[in-house]
């Protein structure tokens, strides 16, 4: 192999050689969600996957509702979907398609394979026919209507269309081998009766086709080339393969598996999602603690981060679990270039300086990005009265605490040096106010005499800041405890969202619009949140920390763009 075939996954691998051995011209691949639910990280890789792999070949990508069981489905999810995917950067063109706009191919498919005495409606029940079914070490005994004749069977199957059977009263089968040591090859129903409402065709439909029929034929009504799907479908590719063979398609499509994407410790399941959702015990399936693609986007995550995170991780056959910590060095990476160094103080206290001309103002200026020169500088007001945060203070510092204290010199970032010399505390012994001096001839950060101080803190000016509210987050459940109780229920972490109401921005900030996000410098990156933000109260979401326990596992070149 050469180094090019190397680095190539194994679906690339698979499509190369059926293009040269001309099994296809091109490649045409499709993303089917049901639309029962939010999309999450792991329908992200199989969307960047599948659109990926036909940009990669100049083919076509489909979406596709697959919307053939209507129990659970919604219009709500169709059009978050299409959002989330979009958002991606997915691009479907003109082919948005629907499973159920299929369903009269599917019910002439079925028809097809009873003329060819390949499908039997059975009266069953769904308990006898599992029954019936055997087990991996017992063979399936035959269904008593198995040898049903062609008419007999396409006058049923026409009455069970026609609404004349209850739910259950009757099915349909495939006809294939009850001996099979595959289970999902002995005979398996491929069309139910149910009388519900769809959400698109309505009434018009009370038979439904099982998915391992309906998913091989709506991939070769659209002439989908490769049908990439995840692992648990592995058995059931001989079915997917009997479908196109016994329906004569000419360009049959070929299904391929790759390993699901999974978080370790980080909750993914609808169900799981949905209890926390209807619980309240999250603000909704776009609650920024979540993994929907919805919640990182309100979160603050930028597809491109999303997109390094999912080529990061690969396409493999054997399932495996991916650390969260390489999700947020995506973004990090993504953001530390591209957006500016601001100044927000989280837990504020007052700092006076009192050697500061009153009422005085000075505008200093101060780059945005000191790694990106590209994003310019700005001017930062500076006044006698500042806001700092609560932690960079301290009345007793232990050894090695460099920052604000009694008698210590320390550098206001970008500003001055200041000394503190005093403080006031109220009764309970909260700080209240610092009074420190400055020394004028420190402006921008260096004094002239060379005197080094170890401190640099942040700050703002306290008659020009913003008041904001800023939220951090920490996983939704507690991963050193475990992910869930022994009752299978979710370990909740009670940590996992912490409010800070009165946290002080500088000036700047005063016009940040939703999704607009910032380092704030010490602090971390964080976006402003587009569902409770409003023109009078910004509110600001922790989209990840700047400290980082993730390293790129070695081998592996640098995902960050190379600036
Ligand atoms: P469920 O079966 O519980 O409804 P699902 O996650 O399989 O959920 P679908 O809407 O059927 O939901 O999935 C659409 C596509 O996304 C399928 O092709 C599926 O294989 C793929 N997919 C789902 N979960 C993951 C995952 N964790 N990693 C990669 N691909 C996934
Ligand atoms: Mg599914």
């Amino acid at each position: 192999m050469d180094n090019e075939n190397v680095s190539k996954n194994f679906i690339e691998q698979i499509i190369e050689k059926d293009i040269g051995e001309g099994r296809c011209r091109t490649v045409c691949t499709r993303f089917p969600p049901e639309p029962n639910g939010y999309l999450h990280i792991g329908h992200a890789k199989s969307i960047l996957l599948n659109y990926g792999l036909a940009q990669k070949y100049h083919g076509k990508f489909n979406l596709r509702f697959d919307d053939t069981n209507p129990t659970k489905e919604r219009s709500e999810f169709v059009e978050a979907i299409e959002e989330d995917i979009r958002w991606l950067g997915a691009d479907w063109e003109d082919r948005l398609f629907f499973a159920s706009d299929y369903f009269g191919q599917m019910y002439e498919a079925a028809v097809k394979l009873i003329r060819k005495g390949k499908a039997y409606v059975s009266d069953l029940t769904a308990e006898e026919i599992r029954e019936y079914r055997g087990t991996l070490t017992v063979p399936g005994r035959e269904d008593p209507f198995r040898e049903r004749g062609v008419e007999e069977n396409l006058a049923l199957f026409e009455d069970m269309k026609n609404g004349v059977y209850g739910d259950g009263e009757k099915v349909l089968r495939a006809r294939i081998d009850m001996a099979s040591s595959n289970i999902n090859m002995r005979d398996p129903v491929i069309y139910r009766v149910a009388h519900i409402n769809h959400h698109r065709t309505g009434d018009t439909w009370c038979i439904y086709p099982m998915y391992d029929f309906a998913h091989p034929i709506e991939d070769a009504i659209e002439g989908i080339t490769h049908s990439v799907c995840t692992l648990e479908f592995e058995d059931h590719r001989p079915l997917y393969d009997w479908v196109v063979r016994e329906l004569e398609y000419e360009v049959p499509p070929k299904q391929i598996e790759f390993a699901k994407l999974y978080l370790t410790n980080v909750v993914t399941g609808k169900r799981y999602i949905r209890q926390l959702v209807e619980e309240g015990i999250v603000d909704g399936w776009d609650d920024p603690r979540l993994v929907s693609i919805a919640a990182l986007r309100r979160r603050g995550f930028t597809p491109d981060s999303i997109r390094m995170f999912v080529e990061l991780c690969g396409v493999a056959k054997a399932n495996s679990s991916v650390d969260y910590a390489m999700l947020e060095y995506c973004i990090r990476e993504d953001l530390k270039m591209k957006k500016p160094r601001m100044m927000a103080v989280l837990d504020p206290v007052k700092v006076i300086i009192d050697n500061y001309p009153e009422g005085q103002t000075e505008y200093l200026t101060v780059a945005n990005n000191l790694e990106n020169d590209a994003l310019g500088s700005r001017a930062v007001p500076f006044s006698g009265e500042l806001y700092i945060d609560r932690e960079d203070f301290m009345e007793e510092p232990p050894k090695k605490y460099f920052r604000m204290y009694p008698g210590n010199e320390v550098r206001l970032m970008n500003a001055y040096f200041v000394t503190c010399h005093s403080f006031t505390k109220d009764e309970s012994g909260r700080v209240t106010e610092i009074h420190c001096t400055y020394d004028p001839a420190s402006r921008g950060g260096n004094s002239p005499d060379g005197r080094k101080v170890k401190g640099t803190i942040h700050w703002v000016s306290a008659a020009h800041a913003v008041r904001a509210e800023v939220r951090l987050y920490e996983n939704i459940v507690d991963e050193e405890k475990g992910v869930y109780n022994e009752d299978g229920s979710l370990n909740l972490n009670p940590d996992s969202l912490t409010v800070l109401k009165n946290s002080m921005v500088e000036e700047n900030l005063k016009n940040a619009q939703a999704y607009d996000s910032f380092q704030f410098v010490r602090q971390g990156f964080f976006c402003v949140d587009v569902k409770d933000t409003t023109p009078e109260h910004l509110v600001f979401n922790r989209i990840v920390s700047l400290k980082s326990s993730f390293k790129l596992p070695a081998g592996q070149p640098s995902a960050g763009p190379a600036v």
